[in-house]
């Protein structure tokens, strides 16, 4: 049985974020929790799990540039499932609809999971209860039986009277139905003016539809304010993936020849000469690319973008860098430094030491404390000292999970 998460992400809370008095802040789902948006840790818990086919997310109109800064890192099986964005409406019920409706236009699934961005620790087997209610015919809700013990409150601030918990559940996300019963039941809400409901079971329970409880977990708590935010980033870091330090080098010679100017880490220099190069003959950045791509054990700059492809003629070669960077994102790694040692008697690099930096900085989104550029001459001696080339050594160090 095909079934579609829908992820509502269209709200504007910043209440975790701090958005109150204090100037415009990203709403809490595209709040980062160990280097990822919260939304992109619910995508991949529903990516993560077997029922689920397909992935739709409601986002706010405004938000398309947070959404896509929010998904850059989803793993390839999150990507496969996941579909274009769909723009929510002014409520929640409104963007739950939006969604249903986009899901109707794509290919109507036979049930839906619907689910709030802002329960990033949803688990797989919360889902599989939820999921499997739903292929059962039924609605479903994730919930949690009440543990304390609930107070009414009187008219002047005392206790009224306690409340029976017996039978008293807290609704979570995700809340499962058949899909053709709750886009109907939506569609009817929405054109009986009812406006008012707080969740999707309370319209499932309106249109009749049977909505049984199934258990959630504490951890699925919604994130609501900094207090929250703060409790799962700690949460996270307790929990993430133990890092592992790992290390890197390259080295790369370029042949001097005809020419008015060399392409050195990512600057352009003037110069008597030229490099000899398929690419823009770019040493420094040859040897950073190996470096990188010899400490994750993926091949060399060669096997990546061999000289024979015509495509890569003429490359300016901090697209080679950026892919090996890519690569190592995609791991679930990242850079913690470098260190380039240009070997040359001529150009001069110290004029052009900082610009040089910059690039490989930018290009691997690091400080510029992190990223070291040095040049020395070989003292006349040897074939950089002879002037008929140019070498470059680099290392790398970096963490990757384990
Ligand atoms: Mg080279």
């Amino acid at each position: 049985m095909e079934i579609a998460a829908l992820i509502v992400a269209a709200g504007r809370g910043t209440r975790a974020t701090g958005g109150e008095g204090d100037g415009p802040r990203a709403p809490k789902q595209y709040a980062e929790i160990g280097r990822r948006s919260v939304l992109h840790h619910a995508v991949e818990a529903f990516a993560g799990s077997e029922a689920i086919h397909s992935i739709l997310v409601v986002i706010h109109a405004d938000d398309d540039e947070a959404y896509s800064n929010a998904i850059r890192h989803l793993s390839p099986a999150a990507r496969g499932k996941l579909r274009e964005p769909v723009a929510g409406g002014a409520t929640r019920q409104a963007s739950v609809l939006a969604g249903l409706e986009g899901l109707q236009r794509l290919a109507a699934p036979a049930g839906v999971l619907i689910h709030d961005a802002a329960r990033p620790w949803v688990n797989t087997d919360v889902i599989a209860r939820v999921a499997a209610a739903v292929v059962r015919g039924t609605g479903a809700v994730a919930a949690l039986p009440v543990a304390d013990t609930l107070k009414k409150e009187g008219a002047d601030g005392t206790i009224e009277a306690t409340v029976e918990r017996q039978g008293l559940w807290r609704a979570q996300t995700p809340q499962g139905f058949p899909f053709p019963a709750i886009l109907a039941a939506h569609r009817r809400a929405a054109s009986a003016g009812r406006t008012d409901f707080t969740d999707d079971a309370a319209i499932a329970e309106w249109a009749g539809l049977p909505v049984r409880l199934v258990a959630g977990a504490a951890r699925n708590d919604k994130i609501t304010t900094a207090e929250d935010l703060a409790m799962a980033r700690l949460q996270f870091g307790a929990q993430g993936p133990a890092m592992v330090p790992l290390s890197g080098i390259g080295f790369d010679v370029h042949r001097l020849t005809e020419g008015d100017h060399v392409w050195l880490c990512g600057v352009k220099i003037a110069h008597t000469h030229g490099l000899l190069g398929h690419s823009d003959a770019d040493v420094g950045l040859h040897a950073l690319t190996d470096a990188i791509l010899g400490a994750i054990g993926d091949g060399d700059i060669g096997q990546h973008f061999p000289p024979s492809d015509p495509k890569w003629k003429g490359a300016a070669s901090v697209r080679f860098l950026a892919d090996a960077a890519r690569r190592v994102e995609a791991r679930g790694g990242r850079i913690v430094n470098v260190d380039v040692m240009l070997m040359c008697e001529a150009p001069k690099v110290g004029p052009h030491r900082e610009a040089m930096r910059a690039v490989i900085a930018e290009t691997l989104g690091l400080g510029m404390a992190r990223v070291g550029v040095k040049a020395t001459t070989t003292e006349g001696l040897g074939f950089t000292g002879r002037r008929e080339g140019i070498a470059a050594l680099a290392t790398v160090s970096l963490l990757m999970p384990e």
